[in-house]
């Protein structure tokens, strides 16, 4: 069979996590299968779609690479489709007029509620034959017995009597065609065979397949993604936090480490958490996506970045960094490659935000002193190991990595404290923090006047009371 799916998303806004992650199975099902993947926008309700939410959808699909082979299409678009097959129904008696007043519907749906019954159309003008005369809507004529079978590829079979459907407009009257009649003659048209969306769209699947057999076709297979919760398991909303993809993308994730988790979202492999897109292609299965809704795991997706900014190119790393920087307004002029500062922070962040944030030092005038970092190793004790350190690294001819670690290497030495001791302050002194990479490393990014500059403001800021030989050091300086 030749595999044609689908993604369908209404441009009523940004391209959220969900419907990333229903994009991502339709893709990949038309990729396993050397299918067709179709992109349809759905912007029919004309108040609430807007360009810039087509621009963003299309943003986020190009940024996670889920590239379509057609499309895209947009339904509005396809009006006069619609309507001509609105017109086949209505010729072969399998829709009609309905002119029902919303007082008469308000009616019969309060007293289906007062008698606990599910409010729905009661067929009042079936068999009236309405002519289309003033204010009517267009229903289809739902089968009134037997039931649909839905085989669902996820959540198994579902059966709908007949009887617990009714005569779904199809034709507001505003003449405008509904959702439930555009998706089928799209789906139809663009020989959709898997239909694979969230299941909040379950309850109109058995709606759908009605209307296809009334046009004389087989429906497509369905598959029906469960939703996906926030950590305390309620739907995943704004109130978790971030749920745009593109919001992902500018706190430093990268669009494969995205997608490995949207995938391991409800789907698993064994114990396997990396997958690179080939084997994503591979290995997933759509009948083993799980049923029950999958819970989002932010630090899931912070180790997964991590991975994957340890792994990728540091050259692309780099580049992708130096726009992080920017956004801190941070002159790259002033300070290391951004390359170097890849491979010098290897390993220590999970974003590149983060990356961003933690390097931030090599490039700024002043160094903001971390509290806890400055009240811990910014101390009186440290400042004679500050000093001989300072002298020591500016007597140095050549500012290298192996240099500077000789120098707190023989500081050490010299005054009989640790070498945690000889290294901390300094630390701090140079990033304000106490975490960094290897001091040696961290010093001979930058400049040596810069160094000596920021050694001088920490010992002005120690300000010792009063002096300190070296023995006392080790007592009192407690880590
Ligand atoms: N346009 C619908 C939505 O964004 C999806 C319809 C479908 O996949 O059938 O929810």
């Amino acid at each position: 069979m030749n595999v044609r799916t689908r993604f369908a998303p209404s441009p009523t806004g940004y391209l959220h996590l969900g419907g990333a992650r229903t994009a991502l199975f339709s893709w990949l099902y038309a990729r396993k299968h050397n299918g067709t993947f179709v992109l349809r926008i759905e912007d029919t309700d004309l108040e609430r779609s807007t360009q810039k939410s087509v621009d963003a959808i299309l943003e986020g699909m190009t940024w996670l690479g889920l590239e379509h082979d057609e499309g895209p299409f947009f339904q509005t678009q396809r009006f006069e489709r619609y309507h001509a097959i609105i017109n086949q129904l209505l010729a072969q008696d399998l829709a009609y007029y309905c002119n029902c007043s919303r007082e008469r519907l308000d009616t019969i749906h309060q007293e289906q509620r007062s008698k606990k019954l599910k409010p729905r159309y009661d067929g009042h003008c079936r068999d009236r034959k309405v002519a289309p005369s003033s204010d009517y809507v267009i229903r289809f004529r739902n089968p009134e017995t037997g039931a649909v079978f839905i085989d669902d590829m996820i959540k198994g079979r579902v059966i709908v009597q007949n009887s617990e459907l009714d005569d779904l407009i199809i034709r507001r009257s505003n003449g405008t065609p509904t959702y439930n009649l555009s998706v089928v003659v799209d789906d139809m048209d663009m020989g959709i065979t898997h239909v694979i969306r969230g299941d909040d769209h379950l309850n109109n699947t058995p709606r759908q397949m009605n209307i296809f057999r009334a046009l004389g076709q087989e429906p497509p297979r369905y598959a029906h993604v469960p939703m996906i919760l926030g950590p305390d398991r309620t739907r995943l909303s704004k109130r978790h936090g971030a749920t745009s993809v593109m919001q992902y993308k500018e706190a430093g994730y990268l669009p494969e480490a995205m997608l490995n988790y949207l995938l391991r979202l409800g789907w698993a492999y064994g114990d396997q958490e990396l997958f690179t897109r080939p084997e994503m292609i591979e290995l997933f299965e759509l009948t083993q996506v799980h049923k029950a809704p999958a819970a989002f795991d932010p630090a899931k997706l912070n180790w997964l970045n991590q991975q994957y900014l340890n792994n990728a190119d540091p050259k692309r790393i780099a580049i992708l960094l130096e726009q992080h920087f920017r956004q801190l307004d941070i002159d790259l002029s002033q300070g290391p490659d951004a390359l170097a500062i890849v491979q010098a922070q290897q390993g220590r962040a999970h974003t590149l935000k983060e990356l961003s944030e933690i390097s931030s030092f090599w490039y700024q005038n002043v160094v903001q002193y971390d509290p806890k970092a400055a009240s811990k190793h910014l101390r009186s004790t440290a400042y004679p190991i500050l000093q001989v350190t300072r002298s020591k690294l500016a007597d140095l001819k050549e500012w290298t990595t192996e240099a500077i670690h000789q120098v707190i290497d023989q500081v050490a030495q010299e005054t009989g404290v640790k070498m945690g001791k000889v290294a901390q302050p300094l630390r701090v002194a140079i990033v304000g923090r106490a975490a960094s990479p290897g001091i040696d490393v961290t010093l001979a990014l930058l400049d040596k006047e810069t160094c000596l500059r920021r050694i001088d403001n920490a010992l002005e800021y120690i300000q010792p009371t009063k002096e300190l030989n070296f023995g006392q050091i080790n007592e009192t300086y407690v880590f």
